[in-house]
């Protein structure tokens, strides 16, 4: 009998024991593999960005880029800042192709106005003086329009954003431009988020780039398109010949109405 007691009593010691150790093992299991997914996580996020998405949906409407103004401004602005007016300086047949937000001073932070890649970037303060930027504008005269090179030039520090498509099939994209400075080192690629800043305002690429700091303020402004492409066409927003109140309605409906 006492026998029989003793194999029980160590059975049982050898039983909590083992029982004991599985228990312990499984939950360190547990917490390990727990970690280890979280870790994968960790990285997944820190190393790599959504790529540029070939179906991406844009989402309406859009932030308004200049931070501290909202889109009443746009009800404002001068004709002469419209899309489609002349730009007779840089050829007969050159016209704006986006909307002037004038800020009155430079380095305003600027906006993403919605999720979207960055396409392409221009670093800007491509003229060393204002001798050669006139003599890139001679080419331009005696063409009597802007080609692209040229236009990039004039755009200063720029950022192309692609933002996605509707439901319709029509592709969104915006151009940004004459950034005082640009913001986050930005490569062609990278995913911006709505409301994130991309760069300041600025005058780089126009001929208040070469004037005194305050005679700079006064030129100091966001030049903004918003382009349509659909059915193989791309259309900047405004860019027709349009009434120019139709033209400044066009763009406020397009921003949202807070200001954020
Ligand atoms: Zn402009």
């Amino acid at each position: 009998m006492i026998i029989f007691l003793l194999v029980l009593f160590v059975g049982s010691v050898f039983l909590i024991h083992y029982l004991d150790r599985t228990l312990t093992s499984s939950s360190e299991t547990e917490i390990k593999s727990s970690s280890d997914e979280s870790l994968a996580v960790m990285s997944q996020g820190a190393s790599s960005e959504p790529l540029p998405d070939s179906n991406f949906k844009i989402s309406m409407p859009l932030a308004f880029p200049v931070v501290g103004m909202n889109r009443e401004m746009i009800l404002d602005i001068r004709d002469s800042r419209l899309p489609g007016a002349p730009r007779t300086y840089r050829g007969a047949n050159a016209r704006h192709q986006g909307i002037d937000f004038y800020t009155g001073k430079c380095d305003i932070p600027v906006v993403a106005v919605a999720d979207g890649w960055i396409i392409d970037v221009s670093v800007g303060e491509q003229f060393p003086n204002a001798a050669r930027r006139n003599a890139i504008l001679d080419v331009a005269l005696k063409a009597g329009f802007t080609p692209s090179p040229i236009l990039e030039n004039l755009n200063g520090g720029s950022l192309l954003i692609y933002h996605g498509w509707n439901d319709s099939g029509v592709c969104y994209y915006s151009r940004s431009s004459h950034f005082e400075r640009l913001f986050g080192g930005w490569k062609i690629g990278d995913f911006v988020r709505r409301g994130e800043i991309i760069g300041y305002v600025g005058a780089s690429g126009t001929s208040s780039q070469f004037k005194s700091k305050d005679e700079k303020k006064i030129g100091c402004h966001l030049h903004f398109e918003w382009h349509e492409v659909s059915g193989g066409e791309d259309n900047p927003l405004g860019f027709d010949e349009r009434d120019n109140d139709l033209k400044r309605n066009l763009y406020y409906n397009l921003f949202e109405s807070d200001g954020s």
